[in-house]
């Protein structure tokens, strides 16, 4: 098979143990004789994956036993407005405006409450994070809302704003599992499987329990209650069943790494690698705010446009896929989430370093 390296933002890179394992499993699951494709959603053999998958979650992100996890269809866009429906109470919320995707669960809670830009980053085209010390907070406000990493423009919180009592919400679709976290310093949180999680059809959604409650907006469909989520487990409806058996079989992955330390000194360590590449080159830059850059998507240009579509050609050709940028902002985008190998980003800095080589004089 033809090596590639895949440097999509979603659905990304899986890793190859995984992926083999899928492979081993896929006719006939720990002897039952069917794919777990097949099976019934209330088998006792796949309410033992759903459970392992919950438990090692669990374990690797550290998550307290005052918080629920959620499996949820619709993928982290119908959390911008299950979150709101969710968790209104006064009527009033405060978003930060980080990036397209933050926009557009703030245009979505509108929908339902009273929602308030507290802080952008757009007058920056998105290229860094407000200071988060000096965002005035409405003090009746029944939310926080950010999007920690912001998958398009490569940017990522360092800091969480200080919300006091009033509970955080956070996007961690494109960053969640990178690093460590500590959950106790939200309320909610939620990530699209696809990014770094298993494949897409499935997003994840961690919940303080309290939070969970029977009052919500008026009317809420029972679907889009995560009260019907947390009393049936997951399980009110047939849920994504092969999506989740992946994403189980990623969380156990996760730990056979080392956890999330683990993971956190590698992923440091890739995204260093093309960032001091990046830095060191005459050609490429990265438009983002040092201060702010994400570990997980790393956008990069030539500052000419034509030159950015030979290069995304190019290393097609050598074998780097998807590195082209979001096209909402053009340029090149290299995500390197868990799953990216160390030799991913070594062959593509070998490749940045050969291309400007060849074309760095002529153009700059
Ligand atoms: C990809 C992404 C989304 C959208 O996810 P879907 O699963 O396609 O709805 C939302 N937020 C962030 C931060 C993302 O990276």
């Amino acid at each position: 098979m033809k090596q590639i390296y895949n440097f999509s933002a979603g659905p990304a890179v899986l890793p190859k143990e995984v992926l083999i394992q899928a492979k081993d499993e896929l006719l006939n699951y720990a002897n039952s004789g069917m794919s777990v494709m097949e099976m019934s959603h209330r088998s006792k053999v796949y309410e033992t994956i759903l459970q392992e998958a919950k438990q090692d979650l669990r374990d690797i992100a550290n998550i307290p036993d005052n918080y629920e996890i959620l499996f949820i269809q619709g993928g982290a866009s119908l959390q911008f407005s299950m979150v709101p429906m969710n968790l209104i109470k006064n009527g009033k919320a405060d978003y930060f405006v980080t990036g397209q995707f933050a926009k557009k669960a703030y245009e979505e809670a509108k929908l339902f409450l009273d929602a308030k830009v507290v802080a952008s980053s757009k007058e920056q085209n998105f290229t860094t994070i407000p200071d988060v010390a000096n965002v005035e907070i409405r003090e009746d406000a029944d939310y926080v809302y950010i999007c920690e990493n912001n998958t398009i423009y490569g940017t990522k919180f360092k800091e969480l704003p200080n919300t006091k009592d009033i509970p955080l919400v956070a996007d961690v679709s494109s960053c969640f599992l990178s690093e460590p976290i500590d959950i106790t310093k939200y309320g909610l949180l939620f990530a699209g499987a696809q990014k770094n999680i298993g494949p897409s059809g499935v997003c994840v959604v961690i919940i303080r329990k309290d939070l969970i409650r029977e009052e919500t907006f008026n009317p809420t469909p029972t679907m889009l209650k995560y009260k019907t989520y947390a009393d049936h487990d997951s399980m009110y409806n047939t849920p994504p069943t092969y999506t989740i058996y992946m994403c189980g079989k990623v969380f156990k992955w996760i730990k056979e790494q080392g956890g999330l330390v683990a993971l956190q000194k590698r992923n440091s360590d890739k995204a260093k690698l093309l960032y001091d590449a990046i830095e060191q080159s005459n050609l490429f830059k990265c438009p983002v705010d040092p201060n702010y850059r994400s570990i997980m998507n790393v956008p990069f240009v030539t500052g000419n446009e034509e030159l950015d579509a030979k290069f995304i050609k190019e290393a097609k050709e050598a074998g780097l896929e998807n590195i082209k940028g979001h096209r909402s902002v053009g340029g090149m985008r290299a995500s390197i989430y868990n799953a990216m190998p160390l030799d991913g980003i070594q062959t593509l800095v070998a490749f940045m370093h050969d291309f400007e080589e060849r074309e760095g004089k002529i153009h700059v």
